[in-house]
Protein backbone atom coordinates (compact mmCIF):
# COMPACT_ATOMS: atom_id res chain seq x y z
CA UNK A 1 0.00 0.00 0.00
CA UNK A 2 1.78 3.80 -0.86
CA UNK A 3 -0.40 6.40 0.66
CA UNK A 4 1.22 9.47 -1.49
CA UNK A 5 0.59 13.21 -0.30
CA UNK A 6 -0.43 16.32 -2.40
CA UNK A 7 3.39 16.06 -4.11
CA UNK A 8 3.12 12.85 -4.69
CA UNK A 9 5.51 11.54 -2.27
CA UNK A 10 4.72 8.37 -0.07
CA UNK A 11 3.95 7.83 3.54
CA UNK A 12 7.88 5.60 3.71
CA UNK A 13 9.63 6.73 6.91
CA UNK A 14 8.78 7.56 10.12
CA UNK A 15 10.99 9.02 13.06
CA UNK A 16 9.57 8.17 16.87
CA UNK A 17 10.84 9.77 19.67
CA UNK A 18 10.87 7.84 22.61
CA UNK A 19 11.75 10.71 25.19
CA UNK A 20 12.01 14.99 25.08
CA UNK A 21 15.03 14.65 27.87
CA UNK A 22 18.59 14.61 27.29
CA UNK A 23 21.68 14.21 28.79
CA UNK A 24 23.12 16.81 26.49
CA UNK A 25 23.13 21.20 26.06
CA UNK A 26 23.91 21.10 22.42
CA UNK A 27 24.19 25.13 22.00
CA UNK A 28 22.31 24.50 18.29
CA UNK A 29 19.66 22.12 19.54
CA UNK A 30 19.02 22.80 23.64
CA UNK A 31 20.59 25.93 24.21
CA UNK A 32 18.34 27.36 27.16
CA UNK A 33 19.58 26.84 31.13
CA UNK A 34 15.60 25.49 32.14
CA UNK A 35 13.09 23.29 29.91
CA UNK A 36 9.65 22.08 30.50
CA UNK A 37 9.24 18.39 30.16
CA UNK A 38 6.24 16.52 28.56
CA UNK A 39 4.54 15.21 31.59
CA UNK A 40 4.62 11.69 32.29
CA UNK A 41 1.42 10.16 31.72
CA UNK A 42 1.30 11.66 28.25
CA UNK A 43 4.49 9.83 27.16
CA UNK A 44 3.35 6.43 24.90
CA UNK A 45 4.35 3.41 26.83
CA UNK A 46 6.27 0.58 24.69
CA UNK A 47 2.90 -1.37 23.72
CA UNK A 48 1.09 2.22 22.40
CA UNK A 49 4.43 3.21 20.04
CA UNK A 50 4.41 -0.42 18.61
CA UNK A 51 0.66 -0.34 17.87
CA UNK A 52 0.27 3.35 16.10
CA UNK A 53 3.85 2.11 14.29
CA UNK A 54 1.88 -1.01 13.16
CA UNK A 55 -0.67 1.20 11.75
CA UNK A 56 1.54 3.37 10.13
CA UNK A 57 3.54 0.23 8.35
CA UNK A 58 -0.33 -1.04 7.25
CA UNK A 59 0.01 2.05 5.08
CA UNK A 60 3.15 1.96 4.03
CA UNK A 61 6.27 3.12 6.22
CA UNK A 62 9.05 0.05 6.06
CA UNK A 63 11.45 2.29 7.99
CA UNK A 64 11.55 3.88 11.61
CA UNK A 65 14.06 5.92 13.54
CA UNK A 66 14.34 6.08 17.12
CA UNK A 67 15.10 9.18 18.35
CA UNK A 68 14.15 11.87 20.80
CA UNK A 69 15.64 13.96 23.12
CA UNK A 70 18.28 11.35 23.86
CA UNK A 71 16.49 7.94 23.23
CA UNK A 72 19.11 6.11 25.14
CA UNK A 73 18.01 7.82 28.52
CA UNK A 74 14.57 5.94 27.80
CA UNK A 75 14.57 2.94 29.70
CA UNK A 76 14.26 -0.54 28.95
CA UNK A 77 14.62 0.54 25.27
CA UNK A 78 15.81 -2.68 24.13
CA UNK A 79 12.31 -3.95 24.62
CA UNK A 80 10.85 -1.20 22.47
CA UNK A 81 13.37 -2.80 19.95
CA UNK A 82 11.91 -6.00 20.71
CA UNK A 83 8.44 -5.47 19.86
CA UNK A 84 9.61 -3.17 16.86
CA UNK A 85 11.60 -5.70 15.47
CA UNK A 86 8.82 -8.30 15.45
CA UNK A 87 6.99 -6.29 13.05
CA UNK A 88 7.51 -7.99 9.37
CA UNK A 89 6.95 -5.00 7.57
CA UNK A 90 9.33 -3.00 9.03
CA UNK A 91 12.77 -3.06 6.61
CA UNK A 92 14.83 -0.76 8.26
CA UNK A 93 15.22 -0.55 12.38
CA UNK A 94 17.62 2.83 12.62
CA UNK A 95 18.12 4.93 16.13
CA UNK A 96 19.98 8.28 16.42
CA UNK A 97 22.06 8.68 19.52
CA UNK A 98 24.49 10.95 20.91
CA UNK A 99 26.56 8.26 22.35
CA UNK A 100 26.73 9.49 25.76
CA UNK A 101 25.45 5.78 26.91
CA UNK A 102 26.05 3.80 23.89
CA UNK A 103 28.79 1.46 26.09
CA UNK A 104 26.20 0.35 28.53
CA UNK A 105 24.02 -0.16 25.55
CA UNK A 106 25.15 -1.16 22.11
CA UNK A 107 24.65 -4.80 22.59
CA UNK A 108 21.73 -4.82 24.21
CA UNK A 109 20.30 -3.11 21.08
CA UNK A 110 22.22 -4.94 18.92
CA UNK A 111 20.57 -7.98 20.45
CA UNK A 112 17.15 -6.70 20.43
CA UNK A 113 17.19 -5.91 16.22
CA UNK A 114 18.59 -2.75 15.81
CA UNK A 115 19.95 -2.66 12.48
CA UNK A 116 21.65 0.79 12.41
CA UNK A 117 23.19 3.11 14.54
CA UNK A 118 24.09 7.16 14.04
CA UNK A 119 25.77 8.67 16.63
CA UNK A 120 26.21 12.38 16.69
CA UNK A 121 29.82 13.73 16.68
CA UNK A 122 30.63 16.97 16.02
CA UNK A 123 33.91 17.34 17.26
CA UNK A 124 37.38 15.63 18.23
CA UNK A 125 38.22 18.37 20.76
CA UNK A 126 37.31 18.30 24.32
CA UNK A 127 37.00 22.33 24.95
CA UNK A 128 35.01 22.54 21.85
CA UNK A 129 32.88 19.47 23.17
CA UNK A 130 32.29 21.30 25.94
CA UNK A 131 31.52 24.72 24.76
CA UNK A 132 29.03 22.99 21.67
CA UNK A 133 27.50 20.30 24.29
CA UNK A 134 27.80 21.94 27.51
CA UNK A 135 28.80 18.83 28.70
CA UNK A 136 32.11 16.98 29.10
CA UNK A 137 31.05 13.87 27.73
CA UNK A 138 33.44 13.60 24.48
CA UNK A 139 35.25 10.88 26.14
CA UNK A 140 31.92 8.72 26.55
CA UNK A 141 30.64 9.41 23.32
CA UNK A 142 33.83 8.27 21.44
CA UNK A 143 34.23 4.87 23.73
CA UNK A 144 30.31 4.49 22.97
CA UNK A 145 31.23 4.39 19.35
CA UNK A 146 33.42 2.15 19.46
CA UNK A 147 31.10 0.10 21.54
CA UNK A 148 28.52 0.13 18.37
CA UNK A 149 31.65 -0.85 16.67
CA UNK A 150 32.20 -4.01 18.74
CA UNK A 151 28.60 -4.70 18.61
CA UNK A 152 28.58 -5.83 15.21
CA UNK A 153 26.34 -3.12 13.68
CA UNK A 154 26.36 -3.41 10.23
CA UNK A 155 25.99 0.12 9.31
CA UNK A 156 27.45 3.07 11.50
CA UNK A 157 26.93 6.78 10.83
CA UNK A 158 28.58 9.49 12.18
CA UNK A 159 26.82 13.19 11.84
CA UNK A 160 28.40 16.11 12.59
CA UNK A 161 26.30 19.47 12.36
CA UNK A 162 28.88 22.48 11.05
CA UNK A 163 28.88 25.41 12.63
CA UNK A 164 30.94 28.27 11.09
CA UNK A 165 33.44 29.78 13.62
CA UNK A 166 32.80 26.30 16.23
CA UNK A 167 33.95 23.06 14.49
CA UNK A 168 34.38 23.81 10.91
CA UNK A 169 38.20 23.73 11.31
CA UNK A 170 37.74 20.08 12.18
CA UNK A 171 35.96 19.24 8.79
CA UNK A 172 39.02 16.85 7.86
CA UNK A 173 39.56 15.39 11.51
CA UNK A 174 36.48 14.10 11.75
CA UNK A 175 36.43 12.39 8.40
CA UNK A 176 39.68 10.86 9.61
CA UNK A 177 38.33 9.89 12.62
CA UNK A 178 35.03 8.30 11.08
CA UNK A 179 37.64 6.32 8.46
CA UNK A 180 39.68 4.65 11.36
CA UNK A 181 36.93 3.81 12.97
CA UNK A 182 35.03 2.52 9.82
CA UNK A 183 31.97 4.74 10.04
CA UNK A 184 30.25 6.74 7.40
CA UNK A 185 30.66 10.39 8.05
CA UNK A 186 27.39 12.91 7.38
CA UNK A 187 28.15 16.86 7.80
CA UNK A 188 24.97 18.57 8.46
CA UNK A 189 24.23 22.11 7.39
CA UNK A 190 23.30 24.29 10.71
CA UNK A 191 19.60 24.53 10.47
CA UNK A 192 16.92 26.91 11.77
CA UNK A 193 15.14 24.64 13.79
CA UNK A 194 12.63 24.95 16.51
CA UNK A 195 15.08 25.03 19.18
CA UNK A 196 18.01 26.85 17.74
CA UNK A 197 17.08 30.49 18.70
CA UNK A 198 21.15 31.04 18.11
CA UNK A 199 20.57 30.10 14.61
CA UNK A 200 22.02 33.04 12.43
CA UNK A 201 22.48 32.59 8.61
CA UNK A 202 26.34 33.46 8.79
CA UNK A 203 26.67 30.94 11.31
CA UNK A 204 26.01 28.05 8.26
CA UNK A 205 28.61 26.20 6.54
CA UNK A 206 27.88 25.22 3.24
CA UNK A 207 27.58 22.69 1.63
CA UNK A 208 29.68 24.52 -1.27
CA UNK A 209 31.90 25.84 1.24
CA UNK A 210 32.41 22.31 2.82
CA UNK A 211 33.17 20.71 -1.05
CA UNK A 212 35.49 23.58 -1.61
CA UNK A 213 37.25 23.15 1.93
CA UNK A 214 37.78 19.45 1.38
CA UNK A 215 38.78 19.30 -2.06
CA UNK A 216 41.38 22.26 -1.37
CA UNK A 217 43.16 19.15 1.56
CA UNK A 218 42.22 15.71 -0.59
CA UNK A 219 41.68 16.80 -4.42
CA UNK A 220 39.31 16.19 -6.64
CA UNK A 221 35.60 15.16 -4.96
CA UNK A 222 33.05 13.35 -6.95
CA UNK A 223 29.80 12.62 -6.37
CA UNK A 224 28.66 8.97 -5.86
CA UNK A 225 26.04 8.39 -8.56
CA UNK A 226 22.62 7.05 -7.19
CA UNK A 227 18.77 6.61 -6.88
CA UNK A 228 17.76 7.14 -3.61
CA UNK A 229 15.37 9.45 -1.26
CA UNK A 230 17.84 9.58 1.44
CA UNK A 231 18.72 13.35 2.73
CA UNK A 232 22.51 12.90 2.07
CA UNK A 233 24.26 13.24 -1.05
CA UNK A 234 27.46 11.04 -0.88
CA UNK A 235 30.98 11.95 -2.16
CA UNK A 236 34.07 9.84 -2.96
CA UNK A 237 37.23 11.23 -2.29
CA UNK A 238 40.37 10.21 -4.54
CA UNK A 239 40.81 7.33 -1.82
CA UNK A 240 37.45 5.64 -1.97
CA UNK A 241 36.11 7.42 1.61
CA UNK A 242 32.11 8.03 0.97
CA UNK A 243 31.20 10.37 2.84
CA UNK A 244 28.10 12.42 3.03
CA UNK A 245 26.42 15.74 3.19
CA UNK A 246 23.23 16.91 4.34
CA UNK A 247 22.16 20.83 2.90
CA UNK A 248 18.55 21.11 4.57
CA UNK A 249 19.32 24.51 4.39
CA UNK A 250 21.32 26.15 1.71
CA UNK A 251 19.01 22.69 -0.64
CA UNK A 252 16.47 21.49 0.96
CA UNK A 253 15.16 17.74 -0.33
CA UNK A 254 11.78 18.60 0.84
CA UNK A 255 10.37 17.80 -2.94
CA UNK A 256 11.48 13.97 -2.32
CA UNK A 257 10.39 13.69 1.50
CA UNK A 258 9.06 10.68 2.78
CA UNK A 259 9.26 11.09 6.55
CA UNK A 260 6.97 12.30 9.13
CA UNK A 261 7.74 13.00 13.39
CA UNK A 262 5.66 11.08 16.07
CA UNK A 263 6.78 12.69 19.48
CA UNK A 264 7.06 10.95 22.90
CA UNK A 265 3.54 12.21 23.88
CA UNK A 266 1.92 10.79 20.62
CA UNK A 267 1.78 14.17 18.58
CA UNK A 268 2.06 13.12 14.92
CA UNK A 269 3.53 16.07 12.78
CA UNK A 270 4.63 15.78 8.78
CA UNK A 271 6.78 18.19 8.97
CA UNK A 272 10.41 19.31 10.89
CA UNK A 273 8.92 23.15 10.30
CA UNK A 274 5.02 21.82 10.94
CA UNK A 275 3.15 24.21 14.28
CA UNK A 276 0.58 21.63 13.78
CA UNK A 277 0.45 18.34 14.62
CA UNK A 278 -1.97 15.92 15.11
CA UNK A 279 -2.55 13.92 18.66
CA UNK A 280 -2.41 10.25 17.82
CA UNK A 281 -2.55 10.23 21.94
CA UNK A 282 -5.74 10.62 22.01
CA UNK A 283 -6.82 8.16 19.39
CA UNK A 284 -4.87 5.69 20.70
CA UNK A 285 -6.42 5.86 24.01
CA UNK A 286 -9.45 5.93 22.71
CA UNK A 287 -12.01 3.22 21.44
CA UNK A 288 -11.25 4.10 18.10
CA UNK A 289 -10.31 0.89 15.78
CA UNK A 290 -7.26 -0.18 13.84
CA UNK A 291 -9.46 1.23 10.68
CA UNK A 292 -10.24 4.52 11.66
CA UNK A 293 -7.14 5.02 13.27
CA UNK A 294 -5.91 4.10 9.76
CA UNK A 295 -7.84 6.44 7.56
CA UNK A 296 -7.05 9.60 10.09
CA UNK A 297 -3.58 8.84 8.89
CA UNK A 298 -4.17 7.87 5.43
CA UNK A 299 -6.49 10.72 4.95
CA UNK A 300 -4.27 13.46 7.06
CA UNK A 301 -0.80 12.52 4.89
CA UNK A 302 -2.80 12.96 1.28
CA UNK A 303 -3.75 16.24 2.44
CA UNK A 304 -0.26 17.28 3.48
CA UNK A 305 1.52 19.91 1.23
CA UNK A 306 4.71 20.91 3.52
CA UNK A 307 7.78 21.81 2.39
CA UNK A 308 9.52 23.63 5.19
CA UNK A 309 12.97 24.32 4.40
CA UNK A 310 12.13 25.58 1.15
CA UNK A 311 9.80 27.93 2.85
CA UNK A 312 12.19 28.62 4.98
CA UNK A 313 15.10 28.93 2.41
CA UNK A 314 12.69 31.85 0.64
CA UNK A 315 13.21 33.99 3.18
CA UNK A 316 16.48 35.79 2.89
CA UNK A 317 18.64 36.99 5.91
CA UNK A 318 16.21 35.50 8.44
CA UNK A 319 16.65 35.06 12.05
CA UNK A 320 15.77 31.78 14.33
CA UNK A 321 12.62 30.09 12.68
CA UNK A 322 10.79 30.50 16.36
CA UNK A 323 11.91 32.72 18.98
CA UNK A 324 12.04 31.97 23.09
CA UNK A 325 8.66 33.49 23.76
CA UNK A 326 7.11 30.98 20.46
CA UNK A 327 8.55 28.04 22.03
CA UNK A 328 7.20 28.66 25.24
CA UNK A 329 4.08 28.90 23.71
CA UNK A 330 4.43 25.73 22.05
CA UNK A 331 7.01 23.37 23.38
CA UNK A 332 6.58 21.01 20.35
CA UNK A 333 8.33 23.43 17.98
CA UNK A 334 11.48 22.15 19.68
CA UNK A 335 13.66 19.62 18.11
CA UNK A 336 14.45 17.89 21.16
CA UNK A 337 10.76 16.89 21.41
CA UNK A 338 9.93 16.61 17.50
CA UNK A 339 12.51 14.16 16.97
CA UNK A 340 15.72 15.35 15.29
N1 LIG B 1 20.03 13.27 20.94
C1 LIG B 1 20.24 12.50 19.78
C2 LIG B 1 21.41 13.00 18.98
O1 LIG B 1 21.87 14.11 19.23
O2 LIG B 1 21.86 12.26 18.12
C3 LIG B 1 19.03 12.36 18.88
C4 LIG B 1 18.15 13.58 18.73
S1 LIG B 1 18.94 14.98 17.93
C5 LIG B 1 17.66 16.18 17.97
C6 LIG B 1 19.00 14.38 16.26
C7 LIG B 1 19.94 15.09 15.34
O3 LIG B 1 19.48 16.42 15.16
C8 LIG B 1 21.37 15.19 15.83
O4 LIG B 1 22.24 14.61 14.88
C9 LIG B 1 21.61 16.66 15.93
O5 LIG B 1 22.92 17.00 15.61
C10 LIG B 1 20.61 17.21 14.93
N2 LIG B 1 20.30 18.62 15.17
C11 LIG B 1 19.81 19.18 16.29
N3 LIG B 1 19.70 20.51 16.14
C12 LIG B 1 20.14 20.80 14.89
C13 LIG B 1 20.28 22.00 14.13
N4 LIG B 1 19.96 23.18 14.65
N5 LIG B 1 20.76 21.91 12.87
C14 LIG B 1 21.08 20.71 12.35
N6 LIG B 1 20.96 19.54 13.00
C15 LIG B 1 20.51 19.59 14.26
FE1 LIG C 1 22.24 17.54 21.42
FE2 LIG C 1 20.65 15.53 20.52
FE3 LIG C 1 20.42 16.47 22.98
FE4 LIG C 1 19.69 17.99 20.94
S1 LIG C 1 18.73 16.10 21.55
S2 LIG C 1 20.83 18.62 22.78
S3 LIG C 1 21.21 17.39 19.43
S4 LIG C 1 22.23 15.48 22.13
FE1 LIG D 1 10.50 17.13 4.80
FE2 LIG D 1 9.57 19.28 6.07
FE3 LIG D 1 12.18 18.60 6.23
FE4 LIG D 1 11.14 19.59 3.94
S1 LIG D 1 11.34 20.64 5.90
S2 LIG D 1 12.52 17.83 4.14
S3 LIG D 1 9.10 18.66 3.98
S4 LIG D 1 10.43 17.42 7.03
Amino acid sequence: MNVLDTLQRPLRNLRVSVTDRCNLRCAYCMPEEQYKWLPKRSILSFEEIARVVGVFTSLGVDKVRITGGEPLLRRELANLLRLLAANPKLADLALTTNGVLLVEQARELREAGLKRVTVSLDTLSPETFRALARRDDLGRVLAGIQAARDAGFPELKLDAVMIKGANDGELCDLLEYAKSVGAELRYIEYMDVGGATRWRPEHVLSRAKMLERLAQHYGRIEPVREVSTAPAERFRLPDGTVFGIIASTTSPFCRSCDRSRLTADGMWYRCLYATVGINLRDVLRSDASETEFAELIASSWRSRADRGAEARLAELSRGASAGREKLAQNPHLEMHKRGG
